[in-house]
């Protein structure tokens, strides 16, 4: 199989921007710019925004994630987000292990493994982050790091189940710094997680995976980094908070 083949997706990581009014505003400008988008087009919002954005995206090509959700279906874990209560609102898509999320609030490979083993069942689709931190790179480890990081998310998921998964390369040290990884970086990185899927899945589920970069990803380096033969869509932050600059991206993936 071909990289034109498989599904590019450009999925934009709100984080904690944007209470509803402002959602349903970026939606709105955003709407018409990505008409005719040849990529797939993610909004992942805030949880407070899911049902405004649900509302914004009807009828359109713009689909709309949440950026976390919790490992049980239900019980006493007071402020968490189950992925049936995601999949009953109509979400579709969640990020799981964000670098944020480890970095700030302890998350883990198994609880990210825990948290994509029930997004899976519950319905969603996940875009599942990995990526190296600065010292990690510089000790020469990043391979092994990612190599880790991807194997304990995908712990008990079935090659059928691989078919919704999205994998998100997102080296630490490149988000939100303004610092993006070369293209050839992210091309280098991105290929090394497809081997590990070969390894676990076999070619053709290898070939087939969306791998997506992010890390500072705007409209004047994209088209670099989406020609790669890897790299198959981007998971953008700050610039997916202006829409013009989502667009961009989104035009560079064609
Ligand atoms: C992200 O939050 O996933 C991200 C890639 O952020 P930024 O594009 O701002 O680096």
């Amino acid at each position: 199989m071909k990289k034109e083949l498989r599904a590019a997706v450009i999925a934009g990581n709100w984080k904690m921007n944007c209470g509803p009014a402002a959602a349903k505003a970026l939606i709105e400008d955003l709407k018409p710019l990505a008409a005719n988008a040849e990529c797939g087009v993610i909004v992942c919002v805030p949880f407070v925004d899911l049902q405004v954005a649900l509302e914004a995206t009807k009828g359109t090509n713009i689909k709309v994630g949440a950026q976390n959700c919790h490992w049980a279906e239900s019980g006493a874990f007071t402020a968490e987000i189950s992925a049936g209560m995601l999949k009953e609102l109509g979400v579709e898509y969640v990020i799981l292990g964000h670098s944020e999320r480890r970095q700030y609030f302890g998350e883990t490979d198994v609880t990210v493994n825990q948290r994509l083993r029930a997004a899976l069942n519950a319905g969603l689709k996940p875009i599942v982050c990995v990526g190296e931190v600065l010292e990690q790179r510089e000790q020469g480890i990043t391979e092994e790091i990612v190599r880790m990081q991807t194997k304990v998310a995908l712990m008990g998921v079935s090659e059928e189940e691989m078919k919704s998964i999205i994998i998100a390369y997102e080296p630490v040290w490149a988000i939100g710094t303004g610092k993006t990884a070369t293209a050839d970086q992210a091309d280098e990185v991105c290929g090394q997680i497809r081997k590990v899927l070969a390894e676990l899945y076999g070619e053709a589920v290898a070939e087939a995976t969306t791998i997506q970069y992010g890390g500072s990803m705007k409209p004047s380096n994209a088209k670099e980094l989406l020609e790669k033969v890897h790299v198959d869509g981007g998971l953008i932050g700050g610039a997916a908070l202006k829409a013009a600059d989502f667009a961009g991206i989104i035009d560079a993936a064609k």
